[in-house]
């Protein structure tokens, strides 16, 4: 069992690492919850630790309904699942489709997916393309087969992705195993023959395409 200096410490940072390791019980509520849970938190002198939630519920303390501390385990396994299965595919699958995998509902599946990556399981896929798209340019692959084999039906939907990830903050190096320190920087530069990708590495400029998709 944690600490209990650490156990406060990890719930007043609602540290999602600690889930799954112990759990809070609020002694005035009467119900326990994760670490991390959202919910206010209470004073700490009605707060009790418990190493498992069945000992909590040994002690008369109900699961928040909230962040559902008994689901830890089933949560991070149907986080997997998705990733796995977003991995294995050829085009993102559907959030239908995932929610079945995992038998979630689809906004559930969002929120715990969301919670536990920071991105939408669509959004994953997407970061996940365009990270496919920067192995292959490394790689030495023209941009043409670099975006297709990815998965991108075309040039433009490419540019798109990327700049929706840019907006939401996307960091596609969070789950690249590997990358060898390349890093690639995009831009797109207005020509008289249309809109023209740039892309460089801290070696020079290494693809020049055009993008079909746009006039
Ligand atoms: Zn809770």
């Amino acid at each position: 069992m944690v600490d209990d200096k650490i156990a406060w410490q990890a719930m007043e940072n609602r540290d999602r690492s600690f889930d799954g390791k112990f759990v809070t019980g609020v002694l005035s509520t009467g119900i326990y919850c994760r670490p991390s849970c959202a919910a206010r938190h209470p004073k700490r002198e009605n707060v009790r630790f418990f190493a498992k939630p069945e000992q909590a519920e040994a002690a008369g303390l109900r699961a928040c309904l909230r962040c559902l501390p008994n689901d830890v385990a089933r949560d991070e396994g149907a986080v997997k699942l998705v990733i796995d299965a977003i991995r294995m595919a050829e085009t993102a699958p559907k959030l239908n489709e995932l929610a079945e995998l995992t038998g979630y509902s689809p906004t559930h599946l969002q929120r715990i997916f969301k919670r536990d990556t920071g991105l939408s399981p669509a959004g994953y896929a997407r970061a996940l393309r365009s990270e496919r798209v920067e192995d292959a340019l490394a790689g030495g692959a023209s941009v043409t087969e670099a975006i297709y084999d990815a998965g991108y039906g075309s040039a433009s939907q490419f540019y798109e992705e990327r700049k929706m990830g840019q907006r939401t903050g996307m960091n596609p190096n969070i789950w690249s195993n590997g990358g060898e320190g390349v890093t690639v920087h995009w831009a797109t530069v207005e020509t008289y023959l249309g809109t023209m990708l740039v892309a460089a590495t801290e070696k020079g400029v290494c693809c020049l395409s055009f993008n079909e998709g746009e006039t």
